[in-house]
């Protein structure tokens, strides 16, 4: 018994000689990449652009969209009518934030109910539609990437109430002619996850099959009209932009390569 006891105290005595020395000996793994210090960024209070934002539409005008001028705006938002807009400025990768609201009289069914869109690069829809108690096919309802992929889930809000879609975007790249890497988008509803990462597959249009057509790597972001009086508030933008770092030897870059 005796012999057991010191047998299992020297055991313990030597795991907490081994953790310790793991812990205090074990050397740092060193990824050899020095790294660009990331910016310092204050964050918006209640959805307000963060500093490093640059604000497309504040309540107040749409002086930075084409077409503003024929949007009515009061009360801090802005209606859709008579004609869509789109920003005098390209954008590419982006964090894009948008708040809506469907019409607080409900008309029409389908997809004539709160119908407008988010437009990225004036190519890829997101489609805003007033989806609260009012169906549609599944790849046409709010928060779809029009014909390719539904919302995983429909978190609409009653018609009248303030919405967000906030959109991680990052764009098609061309070469030569050729698509070389497809579009990626990421979308919250409400701050519900409703598209994480889709591949899309080209354009979004209502009558043929979405396909890929070379353009610039920033266009102009769009909203649709589509006849149905949506208001847009808030709507601000931030480019994403690749971190940065440079390898800091060459044996690292060596190492890495095997
Ligand atoms: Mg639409």
């Amino acid at each position: 018994m005796r012999s057991q006891l010191s047998l299992g105290t020297a055991m313990a005595a030597l795991t907490a000689i081994v953790l310790t020395t793991t812990t205090t000996f074990a050397k740092e793994w060193l990824s050899g990449i020095k790294w660009d210090e990331p910016a310092v960024v204050t964050p918006g209070e209640n959805n307000a652009a963060p500093s490093d934002a640059k604000v497309l539409f504040d309540g107040k005008d749409l002086s930075q969209w084409e077409n503003g001028d024929r949007w009515e705006i009061k009360d801090g938002y802005a209606i859709v009518k008579g004609a869509g807009i789109r920003t005098k400025e390209g954008f590419g990768d982006c964090q894009l934030h948008v708040e809506y609201a469907s019409p607080e009289e409900v008309k029409g069914t389908g997809q004539g109910r709160g119908n407008s869109g988010i437009f990225l690069m004036g190519i890829y829809e997101v489609q805003v539609l007033d989806n609260y108690e009012n169906k549609t096919y599944f790849d046409g309802q709010c928060g779809a990437i029009y014909k390719q992929s539904p919302p995983q889930v429909n978190v609409c809000r009653p018609p009248g109430k303030w919405q967000s879609m906030d959109i991680i975007f990052h764009a098609p790249r061309f070469k030569d002619g050729k698509l070389e890497k497809p579009a990626y988008i990421t979308v919250l509803h409400n701050g519900v996850v409703i598209q994480a990462h889709f591949e899309l597959k080209g354009d979004t249009p209502f009558n043929r099959a979405p396909a890929y057509k070379p353009h610039a790597d920033k266009l102009p972001i769009s909203l649709q009209n589509h006849g149905n009086p949506v208001r847009y508030r808030n709507i601000w933008i931030r480019e994403i932009k690749p971190v940065r770092g440079v390898l800091e030897d060459k044996k690292t870059d060596e190492k890495k390569q095997k």
